[in-house]
């Protein structure tokens, strides 16, 4: 029987990966709704192509959206709007999969409602997890959840992993034979810059990644390897490993995706061009294998696999996000609120690529850390990060 998808984030460079896939499999697939935050008119052109039942945009864009689909003669759309509407299609009844791949902290309540509604949840929006992290994982536990990650280096381990892991106790040990997991990084498009290069560096420098097309932010976040940082955290709880047992392997060229290491001695790898329809195709079909474009890898042609660590000196993004994973607690819900505002002020030009990891830490030394007990607390979190973060943009450095 087909399956009903709704993609959050529909746009976006997942959203129109996801679409990609989806096209192959039409019998197996059907889209019951998207939703947009702006691009309207290649919104409606998705309309056009994938007739959903149900659209959400801002209630800013709702009479732009109407127009524009009653132009092109394409009826029997509902329009929702805002939260509540994102909230609506993503714990739709007759939703059987939820892409999850708005950006940031705005991805956090609507992704939840499809985990509480106990959807197959693909996991792209990390921001969700980093911020919610145990909340997010028990809520899918409770209520019978999958949660897959799509991040391709998590698509990955959770590919090397032992089939039943997920299952098993979930005490911060790695086990089942499992002794350590190694999360790889392109190292991103200033990976041999200098500090002193770092500090020049321009926002289309920054989004220009060499192994990758990814939305604005994201693409700022592997260049600070804050994406990575964001990844770490994200794999401790998708994984339930404490991080000491996660280890940041720099691999320029984006063909192993991570490792997982065994007490044996054995090293398993996950390999493929670096397109993220794989992952994205593997979580649909998951335990099942369905068919993309991605071509397979000719090891004649992509010979060779380069190695090293992350230099934290020139990179502390990464540093800081270990940081907060180790004080756990709104740490790392304050450390990805400060980080989406420095990055927005860096593509804003009001602040230096160097200063979006000081912005972070001045935020996180500025708010007073507790426990993750609710989403209220998270969210109130999240607010207070921002507001101490965007004054530390606007008064850089007093
Ligand atoms: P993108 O910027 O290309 O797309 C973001 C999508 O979210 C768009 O559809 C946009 O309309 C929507 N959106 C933005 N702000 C919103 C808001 N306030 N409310 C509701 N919707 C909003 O981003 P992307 O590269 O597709 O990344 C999406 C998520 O997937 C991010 O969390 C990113 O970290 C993660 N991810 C992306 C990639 C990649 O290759 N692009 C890989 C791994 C993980
Ligand atoms: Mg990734």
């Amino acid at each position: 029987m087909s399956q009903a998808v709704c993609i959050l984030g529909v746009t976006g460079s997942i959203g129109q990966s996801t679409l990609k896939v989806l096209q192959q499999h039409p019998e197996q697939y059907s889209v019951f709704a998207v939703t947009a935050h702006s691009r309207i008119q290649e919104l409606v052109q998705i309309c056009k192509q994938y007739h959903p039942k149900i659209v959400v945009v801002p209630a800013a864009k709702v009479d732009e959206l109407q127009q524009l689909l009653a132009q092109q003669h394409i009826s029997g759309i509902e329009i929702l709007s805002d939260e509540a509407g994102l909230i609506a299609v993503a714990e739709h009844p007759e939703v059987d999969v939820v892409m999850a791949a708005i950006v940031g902290a705005a991805g956090l309540l609507p992704t939840l409602a499809a985990v509480k509604a106990g959807k197959r949840v693909l996991l792209a929006n990390k921001e969700a997890l980093v911020m919610s992290g145990d909340i997010m994982m028990q809520a899918a536990r409770e209520h019978g959840a999958l949660l897959l990650p799509v991040d391709s280096e998590h698509n990955a381990i959770f590919q090397c992993l032992p089939e039943h892991y997920l299952q098993t106790e979930r005490n911060g040990q790695p086990k089942l034979g499992v002794s350590q997991i190694l999360l790889t990084a392109s190292g991103g498009p200033f990976l041999n810059h200098s500090l002193e290069e770092l500090q020049h560096v321009t926002p289309a420098q920054a989004c220009k990644h060499p192994n990758w097309s990814m939305g604005q932010k994201i693409s700022v976040d592997s260049a600070t390897l804050m994406n990575k940082g964001l990844e770490l955290i994200e794999a401790c709880h998708l994984f339930a490993i404490s991080e000491h047992f996660v280890t940041v392997v720099v691999h320029p060229q984006s063909i192993i995706h991570s490792m997982v290491q065994y007490v044996d001695g054995s090293t398993l790898a996950q390999m493929g061009n670096p397109d993220m329809c794989t992952p994205i195709a593997h979580a649909l079909a998951w335990p099942q294998r369905i068919q993309t474009h991605v071509p397979p890898l000719d090891l004649f042609v992509n010979h060779q696999l380069d190695f090293q660590a992350p230099d934290t000196t020139r990179f502390p993004a990464l540093s800081l996000a270990r940081q907060a994973m180790q004080e756990g607690g709104l740490a790392p819900a304050i450390l990805n609120a400060a980080n989406e505002i420095a990055v927005a002020a860096f593509l804003q030009q009001k602040i230096r690529f160097t200063e979006i990891a000081t912005v972070v830490e001045h935020t996180l030394n500025q708010i007073q850390n507790s426990a993750a007990e609710s989403i209220e607390l998270i969210l109130q979190a999240d607010q207070n990060a921002r507001a101490v973060a965007q004054h530390f943009v606007l008064n850089k450095g007093s």
